[in-house]
């Protein structure tokens, strides 16, 4: 069996490091974007379509799509972004779906704003966290990591409000503390999951009868 964590928050609110906590602690990560990415790139699954719907101009001269050009063309433009996501998202998903099953590990973490967005953390997810911080600490991190406080802000309007991110969450993680306090918070989820794996196995075809009681 495997457990599928989806995780979601606004950006710089920590998703990435969660993230990487979690693959320290043993789970299998999936960051959504990095897929998208992939998908489009030449010879994936997503790259024809996208071509075909957005036109050459789109194309580097190497032949891959330029995604700031890309960008541009369904930047306020919600029905061409609904056009593009149309084509991605399934590809995306399909993708992960591969991953998750390919994978060895009994929990994967999914970083998938948009998807979960979209609603398919109903069928890809059994639990979704939402990583929350203080508008101010979001700021002053984005700022840390090199972002101009004009971007930041930009980015930050564009995105879901902290209680509608809680909202579509089964765990809300407060990453307004230091890394050994979020570090604690997502080891006693983990720990939480763990627990419930174990109660919930079942012992492997062809293993010892009578031995589950
Ligand atoms: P997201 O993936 O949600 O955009 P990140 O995990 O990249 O966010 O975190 C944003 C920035 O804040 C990164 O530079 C990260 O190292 C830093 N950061 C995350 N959590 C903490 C924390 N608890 N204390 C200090 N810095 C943090």
């Amino acid at each position: 069996m495997k457990y599928v964590i989806g995780i979601t928050g606004p950006i710089g609110s920590g998703k990435s490091t969660v993230l990487r906590i979690l693959r320290e602690l043993g789970a299998e990560t999936i960051d959504a974007d990095r897929v998208a990415r992939e998908v489009m790139a030449r010879g994936g699954p997503a790259y024809e379509a996208v071509v075909r719907a957005f036109g050459r101009d789109i194309l580097r001269p190497d032949g891959e799509i330029d995604r700031a050009r890309l960008a541009q063309k369904v930047f306020s433009q919600p029905e061409a972004l609904k056009r593009l996501e149309a084509i991605v998202h399934p590809a995306v998903f399909e993708e992960v779906k591969r991953r998750i099953a390919r994978s060895e590990k009994p929990v994967i973490a999914l970083e998938a704003i948009k998807l979960l967005e979209a609603g398919l953390s109903i069928t890809m997810c059994d639990e979704v966290w939402a990583v929350l911080v203080d508008r101010d600490v979001q700021l002053q991190r984005l700022r840390r990591r090199g972002m101009s406080e004009a971007e930041a802000l930009r980015r930050m309007a564009a995105q879901l409000s902290p209680e509608e991110y809680a909202r579509r969450a089964n765990v809300v993680i407060d990453n307004n503390g230091d890394l050994d306090h979020l570090r604690s918070q997502v080891e006693a989820q983990w720990r939480r999951i763990m627990a419930t794996l174990a109660r919930s196995a079942v012992p492997e075809k062809g293993g010892e009868e009578g031995s589950w009681t």
